[in-house]
């Protein structure tokens, strides 16, 4: 079972010339740990946003657990999202006010398949919180007060809870410094070996890459990345 096969993918942003992406083949594995690397501006977010379903190709397909995502509505891309994809993103996107429990609490209101998933959610929650090294003295803060770090160890469990079969990692560590980078890319790396999940983790930092199984650089994949503008 591939967790995610894109074929002949093309996107352009509105109004350029250029496509930004053009990706004859690419494939992750289910319960495979993916490092994807490349430039700023080279469109590593772009692809992601695709693969999130937040924007649609040009053309080709972009097939996640063997369904061809490109094929649904948006409702439906949507549902697709909350039920199997966990997203970190660069900024973490935690909603402020909400404390750092429920934060990751959030995908269990969203889906009901995670939630079943989680079984019990919040005994879930505050175990994914423990595993990430999150005090519990910081459970209950508002994510506005917590620090840079506490707040990507939120996202990360946010996006583990309910064991979504894909996991996406857009920059996640670009706000650490280098021994905190790699302290939670291994945090990350065995909770998603522990949820089963293929994880896609995307840096511009090459030098991050040495716990994964597998290292691409997205110019290997993407043609458009030979094309200037
Ligand atoms: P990366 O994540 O690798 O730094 P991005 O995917 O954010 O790269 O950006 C790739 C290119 O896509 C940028 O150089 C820019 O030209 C274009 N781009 C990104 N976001 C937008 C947008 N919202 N509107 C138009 N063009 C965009
Ligand atoms: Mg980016």
């Amino acid at each position: 079972m591939t967790a995610l096969s894109i074929v002949d993918l093309v996107y352009r942003w509105p109004r350029q010339q250029a496509a930004c992406l053009d990706i004859p083949r690419f494939e992750i594995a289910a319960g495979e740990h993916v490092f994807l690397h490349g430039p700023s501006g080279g469109g590593k977010s772009t692809l992601l946003g695709l693969l999130g379903g937040v924007a649609v190709p040009e053309r080709g397909s972009i097939a996640l657990l063997g369904g061809d995502i490109t094929r649904l509505a948006g409702h439906a891309r949507d549902r697709f999202r909350a039920d199997h994809i966990g997203f970190i993103f660069q900024q973490f996107n935690l909603l402020p006010w909400l404390s750092a429990l429920d934060n990751v609490l959030l995908p269990c209101t969203f889906s009901t398949r995670r939630r079943q998933r989680a079984g019990d959610a919040h005994a879930a929650a505050t175990r994914l919180l423990t595993h990430l090294d999150l005090a519990p003295a910081s459970w209950h803060k508002p994510a506005a007060e917590l620090s840079v770090g506490q707040q990507q160890r939120v996202a990360a469990a946010r996006a583990l809870i309910g064991r979504p079969e894909i996991l996406i990692a857009d920059e996640p560590t670009s706000a650490l410094d280098a021994p905190r980078q790699q302290i939670f890319i291994d945090l990350l790396l065995a909770e998603a070996t522990a949820a089963g999940a293929a994880l896609l983790f995307v840096s511009h930092d090459e030098r991050l890459a040495a716990h994964f199984s597998r290292k691409i650089a997205l110019a290997d994949i993407n043609r458009a990345a030979a094309v200037e503008p």
